[in-house]
């Protein structure tokens, strides 16, 4: 059978690492199994979701409210925006698609770090757009605009901090850039981590409110998946002018988030406390891994996120490591196939990276 043309060269996003794959794999007891491979929070969530879900689960037979009006709401709420300029999607992955599918096709262009999400490259793949990218790891705004003029994207994709390296553009560069750019570019904020940048250094925190009161072509991303600790349910969002959400809704199937995963996620938006918390205990791991790299003499890209990036030296080989983490329970993400000799480690527990540490030492 024939497929379309475009998608025969997509690789397949391959997520980290399920723990019930290295326990078939190697044999491990899952409770030797450390995850620390796709920034999920390590302390889970907040209990408050935790209690209120299991009252949702008498209501499975019912479709989930389709309007969405209690986490719209919350969300509104939040960032001081009008319920009209919110779109929810299941993970803030499906609303890159619904943006990508709703401006881009086979003769757009889509400009985006040289490092950053596969996903942006794999939804421009479904429409056969054609993929820019900048020079170097961080997003260097220059280098993005010298493209821009030259190619003119119909999509540009800026993600900060950006995902797998940690680092974050300056909100005020980040502003003058978009500035530059005409209304017909659709430029996308992905804030997957800037909860954690806020608390780091409120110079990189881009506030979806006031990208909104400036530019009409702009849509600002967030997600649950990570701070606020819901990657199993599935709930992201955007946030831009009504006119853009509008379009991504003709693209939207009905009732793409389930009842529990509208609970869970509008409860966590009110407990702010256990996010702060999170991002405090974040910080506080993440000094053990500046020590570790320097102890070790390797680099570490200075982040942002739950996450950090070790770049290893030219005689450790980046994939050899994953693996040798992994048959020892540990699971982490290898970036060789970014064309980084590098590791990606989100930060997990005192224990969890106490045991990073003890793993790759040992290896190392
Ligand atoms: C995790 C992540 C997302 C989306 O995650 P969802 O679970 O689909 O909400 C988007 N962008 C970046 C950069 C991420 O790291």
């Amino acid at each position: 059978m024939k497929f379309n043309e475009q998608i025969k060269d997509i690789k397949t996003y391959e997520a980290g690492k399920p723990i019930e794959l290295v326990v078939r794999e190697f044999g491990i007891e899952p409770k030797d199994i450390v995850k620390l491979a796709s920034n999920e929070n390590p302390n889970g969530c907040s209990l408050k979701v935790q209690k209120a879900v299991v009252d949702i689960v008498a209501k499975m037979a019912l479709y989930p409210d389709d309007s969405m009006m209690n986490l719209k709401s919350g969300l509104s709420k939040r960032f001081q925006v009008e319920d009209e300029n919110i779109i929810i999607g299941s993970g803030s992955d499906q609303i890159i698609e619904f943006l990508i599918h709703a401006k881009a096709n086979s003769n757009s262009k889509i400009l985006m770090n040289s490092i950053t999400f596969a996903m942006y490259e794999i939804y421009a793949k479904h429409v056969g757009a054609e993929i820019l990218r900048t020079t170097g790891v961080e997003h260097d705004l220059d280098k993005f605009y010298k493209i821009y003029k030259e190619e003119k994207p119909s999509i540009i994709f800026l993600c900060t901090p950006n995902n797998p390296t940690g680092d974050a553009i300056d909100a005020k560069a980040l502003f003058d850039f978009i500035k530059k750019i005409d209304d017909d570019t659709l430029v996308v904020v992905d804030g997957a981590y800037m909860e954690y940048a806020l608390v780091k250094d409120a110079s990189k925190y881009v506030k979806p409110k006031d990208l909104l009161k400036e530019f009409s072509n702009t849509i600002y991303l967030g997600t649950f998946s990570k701070a606020y600790g819901l990657g199993g349910m599935r709930v992201g969002y955007g946030v831009g002018d009504a006119k853009i959400i509008k379009e991504l809704y003709k693209l939207r199937p009905p009732f793409n988030i389930t009842t529990l995963s509208l609970e869970a996620a509008t409860i966590a938006l009110e407990d702010e406390e256990f996010v702060e918390n999170s991002i405090v205990d974040n910080f506080k791991e993440m000094k053990r891994y500046e020590e570790f790299a320097k102890e070790q003499k390797i680099d570490i890209i200075e982040s942002y996120t739950n996450f950090v990036t070790l770049c290893l030296n030219s005689n450790q080989k980046s994939s050899q490591i994953a693996t040798a983490l992994l048959q020892r329970g540990m699971i982490v993400r290898d970036l060789s196939g970014y064309g980084m000799n590098a590791i990606r480690v989100t930060v997990g527990t005192t224990e969890q990276n106490s045991k990073f540490f003890a793993l790759t030492s040992e290896i190392l």
